[in-house]
């Protein structure tokens, strides 16, 4: 077995979106850097790279859309209402949808640095496109935007990863592939570096401030059943194989505050035919987000989540633990061919589950475990509750609800009566976990006395206190993005400092 050191001023552990920021940012600011990543080169990225892309960001209107994309052209401009996101809605969102549990000061650093970090990315060679996937459109043709993230970056999640990958080239910025960080390295006064595996070799990093962004712990199953409750051993793994909490572990060993919503995580609706743990060769591909074109029923075949309760991007991201909750974590998304015109082209992908038929009956007897019975039973009751006094508008929340059902649905409500009829078998896709360690407004970890520990910093999907229960699309990312960047600023800045 052969030993092998290294020495840098800053350390980051982890080259996902939140490390490489981290790292840009460290550099920016003067300091040498080496990032130590513990995927081989291929599938380098993290959950970052296995994302959509989308992200969420304070904006005044199309000027600061333009500072991101370019130039807009007046076609474009003409069939577009681009609408801002002032930073009252972003707190507003994150406070409803956490059940106004986000921390003040994590939310409040994420929100009024999200215009700044976007613009930032941009001169790091990060490449945008306004995002029409997620908005409005309007029965004329026309998309009015939804508010929250209006941009996407240019090739998805790659396209964000390789931009960032290419500046540390640019910048010389030093990445150990293949390599695992396993444990910190301490001093009398603080963190010095951290240890790690490639392969047989122990190698040991010596550093002034070390940077923790290994994600969360959604790739580990023990972990899952552990913090998220029974059956989260279950749940189908959206993104990066290996986020298995191992940042967690070296930050809590070393005394972490462990912060924000242990049991909680984003997961989504994800098609029951993927893998358990996602490949970056399929993507996105599982995504089942397009429920709001019609029902989802349960093995029992009942009704079990407000379909119409909110837009997509304030629903999707607790549907999974409410698919995992069902009778062998299985669904179905049923619609009619209103609704089937209305999914985005990952439902039509060879993999998926998907199920076609002329009559509702035909359509239940290929759904195999679920009580047909009862199912068309519950369709057709959904079917007569719809209020149909009420406009149907899918240019906002038009309040066209169910009326008299245990389970309602609040808005953009249709019967299920055009055939042909499809369904989709879902299951429960996590795609990260919200538990966290509690860091200072500087990055800076803070152990379970409320003290910062020196040398220590954490970012990403690391960071606890902002997501609770659910979140609002984007702002995953832009997390990533803010802390990232503020915990490499913090980790330059520290290296001046004196320890005590
Ligand atoms: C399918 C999918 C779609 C998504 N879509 C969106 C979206 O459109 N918008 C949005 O805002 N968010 C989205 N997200 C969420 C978003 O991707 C994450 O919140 C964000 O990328 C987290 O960044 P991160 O840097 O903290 O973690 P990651 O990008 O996961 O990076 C963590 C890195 O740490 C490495 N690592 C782990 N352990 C170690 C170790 N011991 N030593 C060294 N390295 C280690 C991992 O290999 C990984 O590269 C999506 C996620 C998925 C899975």
């Amino acid at each position: 077995m052969s030993h092998v050191s290294f020495e840098a001023d800053v350390i980051v552990a982890g080259a996902g979106l939140a490390g490489l920021c981290a790292a840009l940012a460290a550099h920016e600011a003067g300091a040498r850097v080496m990032i130590i990543e513990r995927a081989p080169v291929d599938e380098r990225g993290g959950n970052t790279r296995f994302s959509n892309g989308a992200m969420r960001a304070v904006y005044d209107g199309i000027e600061d859309i333009e500072a991101l994309v370019g130039e807009i052209g007046p076609a474009e401009r003409a069939r577009t209402d681009f609408g801002a996101y002032t930073r009252e809605q972003y707190f507003d969102d994150l406070g409803r949808v956490t059940e106004y549990r986000t921390h003040p000061d994590m939310a409040g650093l994420l929100v009024d640095r999200s215009r700044e970090t976007m613009r930032w990315l941009r001169t790091q060679g990060v490449r945008f496109l306004p995002l029409y996937e997620w908005q409005f459109k309007l029965p004329d043709g026309r998309i009015k935007f939804s508010g929250g993230s209006a941009v996407e970056c240019l090739g998805g999640g790659d396209g964000i990863s390789s931009s960032l990958f290419a500046a540390c080239e640019r910048k010389g910025i030093p990445i150990h592939y293949d390599t695992r960080v396993t444990s910190l390295r301490h001093g009398s006064e603080g963190i010095t570096g951290v240890n790690a595996r490639r392969g047989r070799a122990d190698v040991s990093y010596r550093a002034g401030a070390v940077v923790l962004a290994c994600g969360g712990f959604e790739a580990n199953a023990e972990m899952r059943a552990r913090y998220l409750g029974p059956s989260w051993d279950l749940a189908r793994v959206r993104g990066s194989r290996f986020n298995m909490g191992d940042g967690l572990h070296m930050a809590l060993d070393a005394g972490a505050m462990p912060y924000g919503h242990w049991s909680g995580c984003h997961a989504s609706s994800w098609d029951f035919n993927a893998p358990e743990v996602n490949e970056l060769a399929f993507g996105t591909v599982f995504k089942r987000d397009d429920y709001l074109a019609g029902i989802v029923l349960n093995a029992l075949g009942e009704r079990f989540f407000d379909e119409g309760a909110d837009i997509r991007a304030l629903t999707y991201a607790k549907l999974g633990r409410a698919i995992l909750a069902q009778p062998s974590q299985i669904a179905w998304q049923i619609f009619d061919a209103n609704g089937s015109a209305q999914l985005h082209g990952e439902y039509r992908v060879r993999q998926s589950a998907r199920f076609r038929a002329d009559t509702l009956e035909d359509l239940l007897a290929q759904l195999d475990g679920i009580d047909r019975n009862k199912a068309l039973e519950t369709i057709t009751r959904f079917n007569s509750s719809v209020c149909t006094d009420v406009p149907h508008d899918p240019g906002r929340k038009d309040g066209r609800c169910t009326r008299g059902l245990a389970v309602p649905k609040s808005n953009w409500a249709l019967a299920l009566d055009v055939p042909p009829f499809e369904a989709y078998a879902v299951t429960c896709g996590i795609t990260f976990t919200f538990g966290g360690v509690r860091i200072d407004t500087t990055g800076r970890i803070v152990d379970t006395d409320g003290t910062a520990i020196p040398g220590l910093f954490a970012a990403g999907e690391m960071v606890g206190g902002l997501f609770y229960f659910n979140y609002p699309g984007g702002a995953g990312l832009m997390s990533a993005a803010v802390f990232g960047r503020l915990s490499g600023q913090g980790a330059a800045a520290s290296l001046a400092a004196p320890r005590s």
